[in-house]
Formats: structure tokens, C-alpha cells, sequence
């Protein structure tokens, strides 16, 4: 009940309560009247009757002194009664207009025939007194019927006093009994109403305001603070509390609505934040290794709850192979063809087992477990795909975080595309088309390098020239000769292997740089080239092409002089193989310094 309500409700009981205690307070003042009145009436009757007796008794002494003394003074007092005795007798009339009761009204007739009689026996000794019989008149005043009478008008007073008196004690008891009675009910509806006006104010600002305005500071102190967490309990009265206490709940409702807001904004705002960290580091990798790390580290970040696989497309476009993994994700094989993934044949992200409405990829397996496969592509082309799978199915993010997925999946598609453009680049700006071997350029640098570099350690160099080769190509064709320069190449690179590089210096002529190593060892690495190089016959498009040899040329540095100098000495080494007849390796230290200087 409203505030307003329970006072106005409060208000009305309180006003007709003072009413019936007004009432009951007027009522008891009217019995008090009453009181008063029959008091009055009592005394009245009480004082009429006693002037009855009186009269009477007064006249007959003065119509009995009369007689005895014979005093003219004695018959004015018994006439000047007279006069009074009407008085009365308007006043007996006066007392029955009042309303008295029969008995008592008989009863005052009886007192009147009383006097009257008495009157009737003193006029009439009066009389035989005044006519010279005084004996007769005083045996008349003082005989038997003169006593009677007055003896019957004095009893009949008494008794007239008597019912008089116990009829207006009834009414004086009734009227005071219920004066004190009123009395009493005023006083308590009073009491009642004070005590309701009390208990209502009570009520209305201790329970109903004092309380929950004390209980409400707390929580709106709290609110204040931000601390939504404050527990407001729902009070559904529906007065002026409860209104605010709705209005408080509403604004808590809000606030945590806005700290959630917030709370996902800053998510969000942190995923952008990562996303677009990535992207940086993305475009800064130089090699695949790196940005797998780099999508590595930054998925997991970004999204806690998917575990993943990045992989990449063989040049082929057949085979997907994993080359970074994150948050250990078991339901999508390492590698698998491109056919088994829906995302690349359909050339879209494609979700798998999502309550098993669409049909799954088959590079995963039979768990449940919603797999999303996004393609990574990059101006058209496919390159490779990104696998998200969840890792907890009571945290779906698969769905939620699509858009952010796609994104990444593009970004990482264009990663992947201009690194290996780059890649591709490179190798063609550092290796020989033909060979496969690092350039000429490639060698200049390396030497250039090394010859920067003071502290560098010994550097072997072998010359390599196939002897002979202008033959294959005469006898067998170009594409021959091509073949068997593939051949060389081939044996020079994996026999040197991680030893050191080759290079291809120009036409059928080879460059070995071994760093690090001794001349003599050096020597040893081009015996192995050159025997390997002369033990396999050639053959191509089934012809026997014979056997290739080749003439190698040793210099050192700095041993054996500077880096400058390193490859002219080489050389000059190996045209002195080459004059010494071939299929030979000659050291540059065991030539004379002119022999040197004139090949040079
Ligand atoms: P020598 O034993 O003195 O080194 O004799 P050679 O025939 O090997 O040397 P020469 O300098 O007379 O001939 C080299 C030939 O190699 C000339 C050139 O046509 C050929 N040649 C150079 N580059 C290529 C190439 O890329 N492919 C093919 N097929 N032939 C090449
Ligand atoms: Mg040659
Ligand atoms: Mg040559």
C-alpha cells in the first residue's frame, strides 16, 4: 500500500475516531446535565414536601395560639399562611406538570386532602372560637381528628420524600453511571486515536521510510562507487520506496548492462589491438618459419577458446601440410590433400560439425568438435588454410568470431602470398636459372663480404671448369649440354653439402667457397668432386653422352693472399690444371708467383 494511502486511510480512522470521542465526550457531558437536573428536581421535591409539613404544622400553631390566647397577631400569621399556601399549592401544581410518578403524585393529593382537612377543622375552630365557644374551638384543635389528620399529612410527606427521593437516586445513579461510562469511551477512543496517530507516524517513518531509505543509502553509496555487484533486493510495495527502490534496481540493471558493454568493447578493442599487432608482424616476415611463429603466438591470444593449424599449400596445389599450431588442436590431421578440406573446394570458409547440419571435412575426424577451415588465398590463388577448432564446446567461438577469423585468414593469405613472391624473387635474383646454384652476383657479394670482414676465418676456393664441354654440345645439342651441366651442378651441391657454397661463375665454369677451411682439406673436398664428377656415365634421351671430367683450380685467404685476389689466383691455378691436361686440381700456393701473375 503507497505511502499516501496507509496516511490518508490513517487520517480518515483518526478524524472519525476524534469524532466518536467528541461525541462520547458531549454525550457524557449531557448525562452530567441530566445529573444535575435530577439532583435539582430532588432537592425541589425534598423542599416542597418539607414546606408541606411545615405550612401545615406553622398554621395550626397559629390557629391553635389564636385560640388559646386569643391574640389578633396569631389570626394574621394563620391568614398570612394562607397566602403561602397558595404559593405551594401552585408549586404542587408546577410538580405535576413535571411528570412525577402516580405513587408520588398520589401521594401529594393525599397530603393536600390532609390539608385541606386540617384547614377545614382550623377555619371552623377559628370560627366557633370568634362565635365565644373557645372550648369547642380548642377541643376541635386539640381533639383526636385535628391529630389524625396531622399525624396522616406528616406520614404521607415522608412517604412522599421517600418515593420522591428513591426515584430521582435511580436517575441520579443512571444519569452518573452513564456520564462516567460515556466518560470512559471518550477517553479510550482518545487513547485509541493518539495511539493509532503514533503508531501510523511510527509505522510510516520507521518501517516505511526510516529503514529502507537507511538500507537504500548503503546500496546507492555502492552504486555510486560502480560496485553493481551490491545486492538490491526487490521490495514491491507500490508507494514512493518502492518506486525509488525500482528506480535504484533499474539504474543497477544498467550499470552492469553498461559494464558488460564496456567490458565487451575493451575485448574487442584488445582483439583489434592484436589483430592489427599481427598484421605488423606479418608483413615484416621474411620467411614462412616466421610467420607461422608470429600466427602462432598471436591466435591463441586473440582467441583463447580455438586451437589451430596453419597450413600451406605445396607448390603443386595438392598437399596441405601444417606449419604452425597453436593451443593443441586434435581433430584436423597435419597434412592431407587439398581435396579433403570443404573450405578449399568450395573456395570458402566452410564449418564442420556444427550439430552435424552441413557435411564434414575429411581431414578431420569423428569427434563432434565444430572445425572451421578458412581459405587462405591471395589475388585469386589459393594458398593454404586456416584451421580453427574449439576447445571447450561450452564456449562457442567458432561462430562469434567469424568476421574477426576471415580477416586474420586474409591477412595471413597475403602474408603468405608475398613471401613466397619474395621467396621466388630472390631466388631468381640469386640463383642460376639453369643450375639451380647461387649467381655470379651472389659470389661477389659472399667475397665482398668476406673481404669486409677482418676478423674472417681461412676461405678455400675451388675453380671448377668441365673439360671438354663445348663437346657436348657439338655432338649432342645444347639440350645436352645443358644436362650435363645440371649433372655437375648436382654432384658439386651435394658433395660440398653444408661444407660451403657453390656457385655457377659463368658458362661451364663453377666456383666452390669453403670458409673455414684448411688448403689441404680444401684439396681433399675437390679430389671427392672431381673423382665423383668423372665416375657416372651421361646419358640423355637415350643416348651415352660419356664421361665428364673437370679441372679444379685451389686458392686460399688469406693464407694464401687477400680475398681480392682469391678468385684471379683460383683461376689461375686452374688454367694451369687445364694446360697440365685436365682432370686434375692444382694449387694456387704451388705456382711460382710469376707463373701466377702471367695467367692472371
Ligand atoms: P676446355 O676444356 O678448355 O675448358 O674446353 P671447353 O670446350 O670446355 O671450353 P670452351 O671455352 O672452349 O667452351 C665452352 C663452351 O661452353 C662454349 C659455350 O658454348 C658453352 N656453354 C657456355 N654456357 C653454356 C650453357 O649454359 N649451356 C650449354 N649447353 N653450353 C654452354
Ligand atoms: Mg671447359
Ligand atoms: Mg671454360
Amino acid at each position: 500500500m503507497r505511502i499516501n494511502a496507509i496516511t490518508n486511510w490513517a487520517y480518515g480512522v483518526t478524524v472519525v475516531l476524534t469524532a466518536l470521542s467528541g461525541s462520547a465526550f458531549i454525550l457524557s457531558a449531557d448525562s452530567a446535565t441530566q445529573e444535575r437536573r435530577a439532583v435539582e428536581e430532588h432537592l425541589a421535591l425534598d423542599a416542597l414536601a418539607e414546606e408541606l409539613a411545615l405550612g401545615a404544622e406553622e398554621r395550626s400553631d397559629e390557629a391553635r395560639l389564636y385560640v388559646m390566647r386569643g391574640e389578633e397577631r396569631h389570626l394574621d400569621a394563620f391568614h398570612g399562611k394562607e397566602g403561602e399556601e397558595h404559593r405551594r399549592e401552585a408549586a404542587v401544581k408546577d410538580v405535576r406538570t413535571l411528570g412525577v410518578l402516580p405513587a408520588e403524585l398520589a401521594a401529594l393529593e393525599e397530603v393536600e386532602s390532609d390539608a385541606e382537612a386540617l384547614d377545614k377543622i382550623e377555619v371552623a375552630a377559628i370560627e366557633a372560637y370568634r362565635g365565644g365557644d373557645p372550648a369547642k374551638a380548642q377541643q376541635m384543635l386539640f381533639g383526636p381528628e385535628h391529630e389524625r389528620f396531622q399525624t396522616a399529612l406528616l406520614e404521607t410527606v415522608a412517604r412522599f420524600r421517600e418515593l420522591t427521593g428513591a426515584r430521582t437516586g435511580a436517575a441520579l445513579d443512571e444519569a452518573r453511571s452513564r456520564s462516567d461510562w460515556l466518560g470512559i469511551v471518550a477517553k479510550t477512543l482518545l487513547a485509541v486515536t493518539a495511539a493509532l496517530f503514533l503508531g501510523v507516524l511510527y509505522f510510516v517513518l520507521k518501517r516505511r521510510i526510516a529503514m529502507p531509505l537507511t538500507r537504500m543509502t548503503g546500496i546507492v553509496t555502492r552504486l555510486a562507487k560502480q560496485d553493481y555487484a551490491v545486492d538490491v533486493p526487490l521490495d514491491r510495495r507500490r508507494d514512493e520506496i518502492g518506486e525509488m527502490n525500482e528506480a535504484i534496481h533499474i539504474f543497477r540493471t544498467n550499470g552492469l548492462e553498461r559494464d558488460r558493454l564496456d567490458a565487451e568493447r575493451r575485448l574487442d578493442q584488445n582483439t583489434k589491438d592484436l589483430i592489427l599487432q599481427m598484421m605488423h608482424r606479418l608483413q615484416a616476415c621474411q620467411t614462412q618459419d616466421e610467420l607461422a611463429d608470429v600466427v602462432a603466438r598471436f591466435a591463441p591470444q586473440i582467441f583463447p577458446n580455438l586451437a589451430g593449424h596453419l597450413y600451406v599449400l605445396n607448390e603443386n596445389r595438392t598437399l596441405l601440410t601444417a606449419v604452425g599450431t597453436w593451443l593443441d588442436p586434435h581433430h584436423s590431421a597435419a597434412s592431407f590433400p587439398s581435396s579433403a578440406c570443404w573450405g578449399l573446394r568450395r573456395g570458402r570458409p566452410h564449418l564442420s560439425n556444427r550439430g552435424h547440419s552441413d557435411i564434414a571435412c575429411q581431414h578431420l575426424d569423428e569427434s563432434d568438435v565444430a572445425g572451421l577451415c578458412v581459405p587462405l588465398t591471395a589475388q585469386g590463388d589459393t594458398i593454404g588454410l586456416l584451421y580453427l577448432e574449439e576447445r571447450s564446446e561450452a564456449l562457442p567461438a567458432v561462430e562469434t568470431s567469424r568476421l574477426y577469423l576471415e580477416l586474420i585468414a586474409e591477412n595471413i593469405g597475403l602474408a603468405v602470398a608475398n613471401l613466397q613472391l619474395r621467396e621466388k624473387l630472390t631466388h631468381l635474383a640469386v640463383r642460376d636459372a639453369l643450375t639451380g646454384l647461387f649467381n655470379r652476383r651472389c659470389l661477389d657479394e659472399a667475397l665482398n663480404r668476406q673481404a669486409r670482414d677482418a676478423a674472417s676465418s681461412q676461405l678455400v676456393c675451388l675453380m671448377v671448369d668441365i673439360d671438354h664441354f663445348k663437346r657436348f654440345n657439338d655432338e649432342f645439342g645444347h639440350d645436352a649440354g645443358d644436362v650435363v651441366m645440371q649433372y655437375v651442378a648436382q654432384i658439386m651441391r651435394d658433395a660440398v653439402a653444408e661444407a660451403g657454397s657453390v656457385y655457377r661463375f659463368g658458362g661451364e665454369e663453377f666456383t666452390v667457397l669453403l670458409p673455414g677451411m684448411s688448403e689441404a682439406t680444401g684439396f681433399e673436398v675437390a679430389e671427392q668432386l672431381r673423382t665423383r664428377i668423372g665416375t657416372a656415365p651421361l646419358s640423355h634421351r637415350g643416348r651415352i653422352l660419356g664421361s665428364v671430367s673437370a679441372s679444379i683450380g685451389i686458392a686460399t685467404s688469406p693464407s694464401g693472399g687477400p680475398v681480392p685476389t682469391l678468385l684471379t689466383r683460383a683461376d689461375a691455378a686452374l688454367l694451369n690444371a687445364k694446360a697440365g691436361g685436365r682432370n686434375m686440381t692444382v694449387s694456387a700456393s704451388k705456382l711460382i708467383l710469376g707463373d701466377v701473375r702471367d695467367m692472371a
